[in-house]
């Protein structure tokens, strides 16, 4: 196998998927060595098919505003692969969702389950709806429409969707009452991150965030260091930022920046159980504005409107919002200020050239895949519960969750160890979650 030649096929077929084709290719630069130590990987054309979902579902989403106006959305679900258990992956709701955008997903979601230790296969699902400025009202139409075409696509043991941008409890809920009433059957193991009343596990909201601090102790201390009384500056201020800042202060760091498409707050005392709780407030108005932070607390917060958190001087960086939402530039203002450490909790957070700089310039830097696995992971222990009938209790699923990081991280030092005793956390965890599916895969068969 050869990148470039699969590449130039790829860009070929698929010239405006931008996303799909940067994801595909940082993971196949990454299993070239050790995909050309398997002739049998090769005979089987196991990265040709991987690459490709197993099927996409396109549907039209029609629903009403509160105007009375007829509005149409399109809504997607990518089922990629199923080759180590059930389809298991978010939907997004942004604006600037295409197909590209949850095909990157999709396969990306792929090697972040499978590195997760679980049976889950890879999907990412979602919608073109915009929900800033959205009433209750509004997301509860738009999600009872969307469910109506998605329902029979999905299942407990089939596919099983979740949230992610744009898609948290409230959403998650509106879908489960709109599936229930169609499949006439309570189904609880069908979406993950329900609430806790009906089937939704204790910390699955906390858990992308906390997941992602659990990871970066463990990288820590591999390199010697240590979280405590360190700056750490985050992207976002959503549901992964919030658990992110929430563990960040729990483990003794200091959040000094939280930010938003509107500009970035500096927070020079750090943040407070107060603005954390406050993050939620903001999440909820759909206003999509991270200055009400520093409009509620004035002085403590300091609001800069088209800054990106990557211009506060920290010692760790957490992108927690968006792909490709740290550049060159970011990573090398970063530098510049005394940053050495990048912990990518959001998908495909930092674009390639911003990770090579990494690499080349001793900062220490691990992939969202490995980063933010705990969220899907405790997805996973959700449907585990939902499939037993049980609940347990916070401290067993936060220990099951630091089980499953810390063999994350064990999972990358054993792939990505380099000569100089170094860990490239990169190709460590393409190389971990890659073997695993193309042993299923291998193991099941042409199909
Ligand atoms: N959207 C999250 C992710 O990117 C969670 C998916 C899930 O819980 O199924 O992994």
């Amino acid at each position: 196998m050869k990148t470039q030649d699969i590449m130039a096929r790829l860009q070929a077929k698929y010239p405006l998927e931008k996303e799909y084709l940067q994801a595909v290719q940082e993971v196949l630069e990454s299993i070239e060595e050790v995909y050309n130590q398997h002739p049998e990987f090769e005979k089987a054309k196991i990265v040709e098919r991987m690459v490709e979902p197993d099927r996409i579902f396109t549907f039209r989403v029609t629903w009403v505003d509160d105007r009375g106006e007829v509005q149409t959305n399109l809504g997607y679900r990518i089922q990629f692969n199923s080759a180590i258990g059930p389809y298991k992956g978010g939907l997004r709701f942004h604006k600037a969702v295409t197909p590209s955008m949850l095909k990157f997903l999709g396969f990306e979601q792929t090697f972040k389950n499978a590195l997760t230790t679980l049976p889950m296969g890879g999907a990412k699902g979602g919608s073109d709806f915009d929900p800033v400025g959205k009433s209750n009202d509004e997301i509860m139409r738009f999600c009872q429409a969307f469910m109506l075409e998605l329902w029979n696509c999905i299942g407990p043991d089939q596919d099983i969707p979740a949230g992610d941008v744009g898609v948290g409890g409230r959403e998650i809920g509106y879908l489960y009452g709109m599936y229930k009433k169609l499949a006439r059957q309570y189904n609880t193991g069908v979406l993950t991150g329900k609430g806790g009343t009906w089937g939704g596990s204790i910390l699955r909201p906390e858990a992308t965030g906390f997941g992602a601090l659990y990871f970066t102790q463990h990288l820590l201390h591999k390199a010697g260091k240590s979280i405590e009384g360190k700056k750490v500056a985050l992207s976002g201020f959503g549901n992964v930022a919030w658990g992110a800042a929430t563990k960040a202060r729990e483990l003794g760091a200091k959040v000094v920046a939280i930010s938003g498409p509107d500009g970035v707050c500096e927070i020079p005392g750090g943040i407070t159980p107060e603005m954390i709780d406050y993050m939620l407030v903001m999440r909820a108005s759909n206003r999509n504005k991270v200055q009400d932070m520093a409009d509620k607390f004035p002085g403590e917060a300091i609001f800069t409107a088209g800054k990106k958190a990557w211009s506060i001087p920290c010692d760790i960086a957490l992108p927690c919002a968006f792909q490709n939402e740290l550049s060159e530039d970011d990573a090398k203002e970063l530098k510049a200020n005394g940053c050495w450490c990048c912990c990518e909790v959001s998908n495909m957070g930092c674009q390639p050239e911003a990770i090579h700089f990494f690499q080349h310039n001793g900062i220490l830097f691990a992939p969202g895949k490995a980063v933010n696995a705990g969220g899907v992971a405790t997805s996973g222990l959700e449907m585990t519960q939902n499939a037993e009938h049980i609940s347990w209790s916070g401290k067993e699923v936060d220990e099951k969750l630091h089980f499953i990081m810390k063999s994350i991280h064990e999972q990358c030092v054993k792939f990505g160890t380099q000569p100089d005793g170094t860990v490239d956390y990169v190709k460590g965890a393409n190389i971990a979650g890659f073997m695993k599916v193309a042993q299923a895969m291998l193991e099941q068969g042409t199909v």
